[in-house]
C-alpha cells in the first residue's frame, strides 16, 4: 500500500472556484516528497483534505490503505500534521500542549509525559516546557507544533510550508531533524515553494499549479532537466 493515493480529486470553493481540477497523487511509503508550487496553486487546500480540515468536492483519497470516507479514524491515526498557522492556545503550557494532544489519541498519562519530554528536549524546548506558548518565539512554535504532530507516532507527517518565516539557522536545524525522523521511518510530505527546500530534502517531487499537478517525478530527474 501506499502512503498517501490520491485519484481525481477535485475541490471548489463557493459555487464555482475550481482550487483543485482533478489531482492525482502517489507517495510511497518512507518517501520524502515536496507538493511545490506557486502562492495559491492548491498546496494548503491538498493538505487540508488530507488532514480533513477541509471537505474534498469529489475524488478519492486514501492513508496507508484507509480511505477518507469509510475509515477516517484509522486515517487520521497514521496522519501527524504541523498547519502553518500557530494554532494552539496562547495560554496553556508547552509541555500541557504535547500531553492533552496525546490524551485525544487516548495515550496514558505517564506514557504521554515520556513522549513529551522527549521531544521537547530533542526539539531543543525543555527549557521551556512551563511556558505559556505565546511566550515562545516562531521558531520555537514551528518546532513545537512538529512536536505535537509527532506525539501519537504518525507514520506519516505533513506539514505546509514548514520553515517559512524561519530564519536560516533555524531551518536548517529543523531540515536536520525532519532527515533524522525520516531516515527512521517516517513517510514525510511537506508543501514549498521554495526549490531550494525541496532539493535540499526530497526524493520525489510534484509541482502543483492552478489545482493540477503538472509535474511528478524524482528529485533527482528534476534537477537534471532544469
Ligand atoms: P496554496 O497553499 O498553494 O497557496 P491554497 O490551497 O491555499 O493554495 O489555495 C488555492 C486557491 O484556493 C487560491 O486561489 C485560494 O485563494 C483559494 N482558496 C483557498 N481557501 C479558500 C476558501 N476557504 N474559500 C475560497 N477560496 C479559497
Ligand atoms: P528564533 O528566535 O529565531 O525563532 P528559535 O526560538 O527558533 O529562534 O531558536 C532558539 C534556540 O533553539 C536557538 O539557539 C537554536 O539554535 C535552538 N534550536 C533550534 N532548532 C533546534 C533543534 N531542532 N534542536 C535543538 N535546538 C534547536
Amino acid at each position: 500500500t501506499s502512503a498517501i493515493s490520491i485519484r481525481g480529486l477535485h475541490k471548489t470553493y463557493g459555487n464555482d472556484f475550481q482550487a483543485l481540477k482533478g489531482v492525482d497523487l502517489e507517495v510511497q511509503q518512507g518517501d520524502f516528497f515536496a507538493l511545490l508550487g506557486p502562492n495559491g496553486a492548491g498546496k494548503s487546500t491538498t493538505i487540508g483534505i488530507l488532514s480533513s480540515l477541509v471537505n474534498k468536492s469529489s475524488g478519492q483519497v486514501s492513508v496507508f490503505g484507509h480511505d477518507l470516507d469509510t475509515d477516517l479514524m484509522n486515517a487520521k491515526r497514521c496522519i501527524g500534521v504541523v498547519p502553518q498557522e500557530f494554532n494552539f492556545s496562547q495560554f496553556e503550557k508547552t509541555m500541557d500542549i504535547l500531553v492533552n494532544q496525546a490524551g485525544y489519541y487516548g495515550i496514558p498519562l505517564r506514557e504521554a509525559r515520556e513522549r513529551a519530554e522527549r521531544y521537547l528536549k530533542r526539539l531543543g524546548l525543555w527549557d521551556k516546557r512551563d511556558e505559556p506558548s505565546r511566550m515562545l518565539s516562531g521558531g520555537m512554535k514551528r518546532r513545537l507544533m512538529i512536536a505535537r504532530a509527532l506525539i501519537h507516532e504518525p507514520k506519516l507527517l505533513i506539514l505546509d510550508e514548514p520553515t517559512a518565516g524561519v530564519d536560516i539557522e533555524i531551518r536548517r536545524s529543523m531540515w536536520q531533524f525532519l532527515q533524522e525522523i525520516n531516515g527512521r521511518g517516517i513517510t514525510i510530505v511537506l508543501t514549498t515553494h521554495y526549490l531550494e527546500e525541496a532539493e535540499q530534502l526530497c526524493k520525489n517531487i510534484a509541482i502543483i499549479d492552478q489545482g493540477q499537478i503538472i509535474h511528478n517525478t524524482s528529485m533527482r530527474e528534476l534537477l537534471l532537466e532544469l
